[in-house]
């Protein structure tokens, strides 16, 4: 591919650019990915979902032990979304217990 001189200094220019800070910010936004809970009881991880109405209920392979997430509402969702203080990874019980 043959590129004119000009086209090439103006196509490095655009490549040293940084990056617009709103899509910096829009992509730490993103959702961040589902992880299954571990196990409450053991620790495994990857649990099987057993089912999913009305909450998440799990069964541990490992140790047979089976729970259910706790409802989500407006609230809980909200949380989620607006505050980073909640650390994503903190077990859903201790986050409940801050509210
Ligand atoms: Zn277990």
């Amino acid at each position: 591919m043959v590129v004119a001189a000009d086209q090439l200094e103006q196509a490095i220019e655009i490549a040293n650019q940084p990056i617009p800070k709103e899509i910096v910010e829009e992509s730490k936004a993103e959702v961040p990915e589902y992880v299954p809970p571990s196990c409450p009881k053991c620790g495994a991880e990857d649990p099987v979902l057993e089912s999913a109405e009305p909450t998440n209920a799990w069964l541990c392979e490992a140790c047979g032990a089976q729970w259910s997430d706790p409802e989500a509402d407006a609230d809980g969702i909200l949380n989620e979304l607006g505050g980073e203080r909640l650390a994503v990874q903190e077990p859903e019980k201790q986050v409940l217990r801050l509210r």
